[in-house]
């Protein structure tokens, strides 16, 4: 790519890391993604960290600083949501996302931004903090949460996670942090998933959660798994909130008892709600999370980082991935 223009914003930054996940398995297939304006590629990345080249005064950022830059991007309308910064909310979808829709992603040696577009990490944080963005996505789950259980008298004491991949394990990280008895399921027997869960102080399950008999007064649905999905809207304690971010294919029918799921939802004062991306105060919580969480573990999700050059074997997903990293640095 040539050097990043002048026009995408003050602050030039030289990525250090970028995050792989499902999202850019499905642009590449062709399934998801859109192109920037008047252009015929997509840089990819949008799970990012960098460290800052030139920032101007008054930027409140200097050069050596470590910044994540922030995936969405509001409406040029900008509709009532994204005009007081909820971007994750946005009302007409005509938001743009980095290495996803419309503007181009952090894969590239440079990048720039204003820095109402990025984050600034603690320097502890240098290893982990390509973790952040995935990291915002629950931040963002469990405040709505926290917002939705305010409708009325709410003491939640069991978290239950579905999916332990690297958004179900930070799922599990936040309610650990919350003071909640977590549980976290997973169909995998060995691996690290199992080894990870335990280490955070949460419980491991490999069986089905109607089999586990646990009741969650909190629950965070992370495989988009049509069945587990199901499970999770059926079986919870009551006055439960339920959180959906596993992003599921359509076309995968399963039956389902309107009758009996409606009785639930109404009989028990259930929530069942969907949560995407986020906006700069979950960055913040984020950020606070991943600085507040054991390094030594936040690393271990990190299970393989693959220098940009070798991107393919990247992609190549192996038995024990957790999370894959590009290295940027590493560039030939
Ligand atoms: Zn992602
Ligand atoms: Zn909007």
């Amino acid at each position: 790519m040539p050097e990043p223009p002048e026009s995408d914003g003050p602050v030039l930054v030289d990525a250090l890391a970028v995050g792989l996940c499902g999202t850019d398995t499905e642009i590449i297939a062709g399934e998801f993604g859109e192109v920037p304006d008047g252009e015929d590629v997509l840089v990819l990345g949008h799970e990012n960290l960098g460290r800052v080249r030139e920032a101007p005064d008054g930027a409140g950022l200097s050069a050596g600083d470590l910044v994540v830059g922030i995936v969405r991007r509001p409406d040029p309308v900008p509709c009532p949501a994204c005009a007081v910064g909820q971007w994750d909310m946005c009302r007409n979808g005509r938001f743009t996302e980095h290495g996803i829709a419309g503007v181009h992603g952090f894969a590239r040696e440079r990048w720039r931004g204003g820095p109402e577009t990025m984050l600034r990490l603690d320097t502890a944080l240098a290893d982990v903090g390509v973790l952040l963005e995935p990291t915002t996505v629950v931040a963002k789950a469990w405040q709505h949460i926290e917002r939705i259980g305010r409708r009325a008298w709410f003491d939640p004491r069991i978290a239950v996670v579905t999916g332990a991949g690297p958004i179900g394990l930070l799922a599990a990280l936040l309610g650990v942090q919350r003071g909640l008895e977590v549980h976290v399921y997973d169909r995998v027997t060995e691996g690290p998933k199992p080894d990870l869960v335990r280490d955070l102080g949460a419980i491991y399950h490999c069986d089905s959660l109607p089999d586990s008999g646990v009741k969650a007064d909190v629950l965070l649905e992370c495989t988009g798994v049509p069945s587990v999905v199901l499970d999770v809207m059926m079986n919870s304690a009551n006055d439960s909130v339920a959180c959906l971010t596993g992003v599921s294919g359509p076309g995968q029918k399963v039956p389902v008892d309107v009758g009996a799921l409606n009785r639930e939802q109404v009989l028990s004062n259930h929530v069942v709600f969907g949560s995407v991306n986020a906006n700069r105060e979950h960055y913040e919580a984020a950020a606070q999370s991943l600085a507040q969480a054991d390094g030594a573990w936040l690393a271990r999700l990190i299970t393989r980082r693959v220098p940009l050059a070798d991107y393919e074997a990247a992609f190549d997903s192996q038995e024990d991935d957790v999370k894959v990293v590009l290295d940027m640095q590493t560039v030939d």
